[in-house]
C-alpha cells in the first residue's frame, strides 16, 4: 500500500463511464464501468458481496459537479440541491476486473419497470447506453480489506445461500470467489426462467434456481425451499411474509444488528454458515423461522434486506 493510499479515505468516488450494456436475461441488463478513477477501485479476487452506491444522476441528466478528489465528497454531495443531487441505490460487483490498463466494474442491474413499482435506478440502467455516466462509490483497493463485505464464512464447513434476483449478483460473486473447496446450497429466486443465469459455483454447492411463474409474490418460492432443506415442518404452510413496521431494511448480521440485539461472539467456530438477502419482509420471514423455530444462532446467518415493497430506497 503507498503511503498515499494509506492515508486517503477508505472510499472511492468513481466517474464511472458506461463502456458496455448487455440485456441478459428478460429481467437482468449487465452495466460495464470503466474510468481513470477506478483504478484504485475494489480488492481484485476477493470482491464476494462488497456492496457499492451509485449515483444516477437526476432529470436533467447531468451529475453534480463532485470534487472527486475531495475528502469531504460526501458533505460536497449532500450540499446540492435535492432536484440537482441524482439519486443513490446500492448495488453489488458482479465482477471486478482489470482489462488493459483499466479497471472494470460489472453490475447486474434488476430491470423492475412496472408502472408504480419502478424507481430511478431500474429506470436508468433500462435506458443505459455506451458513454452514460454514474458515480460509483466503493471501497478503496488495499485501504479498508472487507470493507463492505457481509460475508463471512470463518470456518463454517457448509454454506447456505439464499436470495431473490437482486441477490443474484452477489450470491454468483461469492461462489466465483469461494475456494474450490467449498460446500453448501444456494437458492436465488428469479422472476422467470430465462432469468436463469450461469455461475461457475465451487462442484460441492449445489444451486437451485426458483423462477416464479405468473406472478407469484416474491419469496413464495423462496422462503419453502429454504425452510424444506432445513426440516422445518411447516415448509409447506402457506406462507405469512411479515415485514418489520416502518421503512427500514432488515439488516441482522454476526457483528451488527438494525434491531438493536446484544452481539455475542460465537464461543466455537460454526459448522453452518448461512447468508440470506432480498426483499426485506421476505428475509424477516426467513429470519423469524430460522431462530424462532430452528433455533439458528444469531452468529451465524447474515440476514439482509436489499430492497423493500412500495418504499424507494434513500442511498
Ligand atoms: C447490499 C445491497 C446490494 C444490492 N445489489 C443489487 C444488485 O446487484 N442488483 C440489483 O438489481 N439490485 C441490488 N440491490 C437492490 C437495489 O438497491 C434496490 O432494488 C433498489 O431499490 C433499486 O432502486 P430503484 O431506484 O430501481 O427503486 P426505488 O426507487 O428504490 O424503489 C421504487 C419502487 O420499486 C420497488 N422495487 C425496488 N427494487 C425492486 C425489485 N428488485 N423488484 C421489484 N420492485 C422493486 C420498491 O419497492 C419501490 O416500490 C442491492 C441492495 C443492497 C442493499
Amino acid at each position: 500500500m503507498s503511503a498515499d493510499t494509506a492515508t486517503r479515505s477508505p472510499f472511492v468516488l468513481a466517474l464511472g463511464h458506461v463502456r458496455r450494456v448487455d440485456r441478459i436475461s428478460p429481467s437482468f441488463v449487465r452495466i460495464t464501468f470503466g474510468g481513470e478513477d477506478f483504478a484504485e477501485f475494489g480488492d481484485l479476487g476477493d470482491v464476494f458481496d462488497v456492496r457499492i452506491k451509485i449515483v444516477f444522476p437526476p432529470a436533467s441528466g447531468v451529475l453534480p459537479p463532485l470534487d472527486r478528489q475531495s475528502e469531504d465528497w460526501w458533505g460536497a454531495y449532500l450540499a446540492v440541491a435535492e432536484d440537482e443531487r441524482g439519486s443513490m441505490r446500492t448495488y453489488s460487483v458482479r465482477e471486478l476486473r482489470v482489462v488493459g490498463e483499466e479497471t472494470e466494474v460489472v453490475v447486474d442491474f434488476v430491470l423492475h419497470l412496472e408502472p408504480g413499482l419502478t424507481g430511478p435506478a431500474s429506470l436508468w440502467a433500462s435506458a443505459a447506453a455506451v458513454g452514460d455516466q454514474v458515480f460509483v462509490v466503493g471501497p478503496r483497493r488495499g485501504r479498508a480489506v472487507r470493507s463492505g463485505i457481509e460475508y463471512a464464512p470463518g470456518a463454517a464447513r457448509s454454506v447456505l445461500l439464499a436470495g431473490d434476483e437482486t441477490a443474484a449478483p452477489a450470491i454468483a460473486r461469492i461462489l466465483e470467489d469461494a475456494p474450490r473447496e467449498l460446500r453448501g446450497t444456494a437458492f436465488i429466486e428469479v422472476p422467470t426462467t430465462s432469468d436463469i443465469l450461469s455461475i461457475d459455483a465451487p462442484a460441492g454447492v449445489e444451486v437451485t434456481w426458483l423462477p416464479r411463474a405468473g406472478g407469484q409474490a416474491h419469496g413464495s418460492l423462496l422462503i419453502p425451499a429454504v425452510l424444506a432443506h432445513l426440516g422445518d415442518a411447516d415448509a409447506d404452510a402457506e406462507v405469512d411474509v411479515r415485514d418489520l413496521e416502518g421503512d427500514e431494511l432488515l439488516w441482522e448480521t454476526p457483528d451488527y444488528s438494525g434491531l438493536g440485539e446484544e452481539i455475542t461472539v460465537a464461543d466455537a467456530p460454526t459448522d453452518r454458515y448461512f447468508w440470506i438477502a432480498g426483499e426485506s419482509g421476505v428475509v424477516t420471514t426467513l429470519r423469524r423461522h430460522l431462530v424462532k423455530d430452528l433455533g439458528v444462532d444469531r452468529a451465524q446467518v447474515a440476514f439482509m434486506g436489499y430492497w423493500r415493497r412500495g418504499v424507494a430506497m434513500r442511498g
